[in-house]
């Protein structure tokens, strides 16, 4: 896949995609289609009737981040779960483009961001005129809790290191250092599945969570063993699988990073206040 950075991208025409979604169980079908230069990522509920149903990818959209990033307009019109399509949009560099969702929830497929990356690549990504800004940051800015903190720091190009650590021997501590660059994102990360425990799975159905997780989009762990008859695509799957997530929480930001990403156990509330921590501080970035 041939890539201009330095230009803005969409995609030439609709695809869709359906399936049901991790956490509400509800099948729903994405469909996405072109948008016009510097209209970013908007998600639009195609089953919301009366009230506004436009709901921009941004970081002050997001209202909760359990288990997933969540974003609600001013109309009370909400979408969940948005972090793996997001990441397939960073890592192809598509920067305008309208997801249509007819469902509260984008669906989990096979845990990764491969399908979406299959679906962006099916609608075929397409060049525009208009420049490409990226948030550049200008100086450092990190959110801490405990051990774990996430950072972002000046530097050329967008480099991520990250490292998560569970007591678990099936995952242990695993570190992985990714920096963007044309066809990286897709051959990397995108196919790293979410994962979770078999003796939480309970607790989250009594929340009315994980309603739609199985072996066919979650890599399951008990223990220290894996469920999964297919056992894991690599050792490290579970760190890329939190790279993926990194990826579309941060581009929340409303386009691409120019800095360096470091963070210890990061997640989707951590992502979050760190997005809006730098853009509380208006020295800390310009669009550039
Ligand atoms: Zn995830």
């Amino acid at each position: 896949m041939s890539q201009v950075i330095n230009t803005q991208h969409t995609i030439a025409g609709p695809a869709s995609v359906s399936g049901i979604g991790v956490h509400t169980g509800k099948p729903a079908r994405l469909t996405v289609r072109p948008a016009g230069e510097s209209a970013g990522v908007v998600f639009v509920r195609t089953d919301v009737a009366g009230r506004a149903a436009d709901i921009p990818a941004l970081a002050t959209m997001v209202t909760t981040t359990e288990l997933g990033t969540n974003m609600t307009n001013a109309a009370g019109v909400s979408v969940s779960t948005v972090e793996h399509f997001l990441a397939a949009c960073a890592g192809l560099g598509v920067d305008n483009v309208v997801a249509e969702l007819d469902g509260p929830e984008l669906p989990i497929l096979d845990g990764s961001s491969r399908p979406f990356v299959e679906v962006l690549e099916q609608a075929g990504i397409v060049q525009q005129s208009a420049a490409r800004k990226a948030l550049r940051i200008l100086k450092p800015v990190e959110i801490r809790q405990g051990v774990k903190f996430a950072r972002l720091s000046p530097g050329a190009g967008f480099t991520l290191k990250i490292a998560i650590d569970f007591a678990t021997k099936a995952i242990g501590r695993q570190e992985i250092s990714f920096t963007m660059a044309p066809g990286a994102f897709a051959r990397d990360i995108a196919w790293a599945r979410t994962f979770g425990f078999a003796h939480q799975a309970e607790q989250l159905h009594a929340m009315g969570k994980g309603l739609g997780a199985s072996m066919d989009n979650t890599v399951v762990i008990e223990g220290d063993q894996i469920l999964n008859p297919g056992g894991l695509q690599a050792q490290d799957e579970f760190v890329r699988h939190k790279l993926l997530d990194v990826i579309g929480d941060l581009f929340l930001a409303g386009g691409t990073i120019e800095g360096l990403y470091e963070a210890e156990q990061p997640g989707h509330a951590l992502n979050n206040q760190l997005l809006r921590a730098v853009f509380a501080d208006a020295a800390s970035y310009v669009w550039a």
